[in-house]
């Protein structure tokens, strides 16, 4: 990690803040966090939309706060937590509210770009922020990064990679960067990983929802099924460590037990192993630098039996190539590429487009995009937000004409 501190007192109870409460990594966050209620007390809670269950959660978890995104569901949130003493917030400023409370640690789990403005306020807190919406470094690595460091934040992955990688790095990076020969992330391959190019043509949202390993958000269980995932987490491990581009790379593992490998110059490999479940690196970056208890199963490898490897196919998974190509061109690229993307799952999600639309819609933007003049420097938040824009746009119009073009995917 670029960005780390010793922690002084270790023993005291932590608050924390969970932007996304209620989605996946914010499920599995309270539900590690309701385990250990003696460390942890709850700062702020935030959702979108699901106000039931972000209720719920600020009862049981006696959250000081609790955001809805949604303002128009305010009051439906404020009559659920009547005569609770939990403060209500909405909207835009109700979120930022929920990243500027004091917090020991700050989980930034809003899916997609609409989470980057929330975690770039926590990480300005200068506190620590655990990070899993990883599109806070993809559409804006360098920028967020800047933040990271200006404010003295301690960013911890959430993501399981990254996690792991941090975890192989064991201090390395802050040691003696140069070490570092090469960070190996791996792939589950996803469902389609042995479906022929003509199976993946006619692919339905349910068969890509239906992940062999891991339980996730619609959205990164889609990105890992085209293997886009893999190339966002290549983007965000570029930024979160130092190496560069041509020192990344991915391989496919069906067993989702290895999680990333870190090869040093002396030939070591050191690699981080657990069963798939996001309880485990969550609970790493709520405890660091100590370890806590996760209630996952323990990992049998006389159980398992094997554990194999094996190259990604780029012509059927060719959303591999796009990120990569996109971080080597730098600038608004990964902005574009995340911004059509979001908007090419969303139109599979809703079979506007089929499964090799994703990955066509996303190259044919970034083709547009550079022809347009597009790929510009990202300098300030509102260039992000103009590429995303722009680039969200430019998708509109693309799939809309794939779908003249073939209409019901
Ligand atoms: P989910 O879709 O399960 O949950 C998303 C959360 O964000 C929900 O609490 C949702 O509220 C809230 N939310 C959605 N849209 C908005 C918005 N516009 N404004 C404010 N809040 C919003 O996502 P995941 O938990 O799967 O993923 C969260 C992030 O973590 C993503 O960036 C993902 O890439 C990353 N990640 C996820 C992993 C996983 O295993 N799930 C692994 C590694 C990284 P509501 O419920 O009301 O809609």
């Amino acid at each position: 990690m670029r960005q780390s501190r010793e922690e002084s007192a270790t023993t005291k109870v932590r608050r924390i803040s969970v932007l996304g409460a209620t989605g996946s990594i914010g499920s599995s966050t309270l539900d590690l966090i309701g385990r250990a209620s003696d460390a942890f007390s709850v700062a702020a809670l935030t959702a979108q939309s699901n106000v039931t269950e972000l209720a719920t959660c600020a009862v049981r978890h006696r959250a000081a706060l609790a955001v809805i995104g949604d303002a128009q569901r305010y009051q439906q949130l404020k009559a659920a937590l009547s005569g609770t003493g939990i403060r209500v917030a909405a909207g835009r400023s109700g979120l930022e509210e929920a990243a500027t409370m004091p917090a020991d640690c700050i989980v930034a789990a809003i899916a997609g770009a609409a989470g980057l403005a929330p975690s770039l306020t926590a990480v300005r807190q200068g506190t620590r922020v655990a990070l899993a919406n990883k599109e806070c470094l993809v559409a804006a690595g360098a920028l967020f990064m800047r933040e990271v460091a200006r404010s003295g934040a301690e960013l911890l992955p959430v993501d399981s990679e990254h996690s792991a990688a941090f975890q192989a790095l064991a201090g390395e990076a802050e040691r003696d960067g140069a070490a570092i020969e090469r960070i190996t992330l791996t792939a589950s391959g996803g469902p389609f990983r042995d479906w022929t190019a003509e199976q993946l043509a006619s692919a339905t949202p349910e068969q890509a929802l239906r992940h062999p390993n891991w339980s996730m958000g619609a959205k990164i269980t889609v990105d890992s099924a085209t293997l886009m995932n893999k190339g966002l987490e290549l983007i965000e491990a570029f930024h979160l460590f130092p190496v560069g581009a041509e020192q990344l790379d991915a391989v496919v593992h069906p067993q989702s037990i290895v999680h990333c490998l870190v090869a040093y110059r002396d030939g070591s490999v050191l690699a981080q192993l657990a069963n798939p479940d996001m309880r485990t690196p969550i609970a790493y970056a709520l405890s660091w630098p100590k370890r806590m208890y996760a209630p996952t199963s323990r990992l049998d490898l006389v159980k398992i039996g094997s554990l194999t490897f094996e190259a990604p196919d780029p012509v059927r998974f060719p959303a591999l190539r796009l990120a990569m190509d996109a971080l080597a061109e730098g600038g608004a690229a990964p902005t574009i590429l995340n911004a059509a993307n979001e908007m090419a799952v969303q139109a599979f999600l809703e079979r506007r487009i089929g499964f090799m639309g994703i990955p066509e819609v996303v190259q044919n933007v970034l083709e547009r995009a550079a022809q347009q003049g597009m790929m510009r420097p990202i300098a300030t938040l509102e260039d992000v937000y103009g590429a995303d824009r722009e680039a969200r746009e430019l998708a509109r119009d693309v799939i809309s004409s794939s779908q003249s073009a073939s209409p019901a995917a």
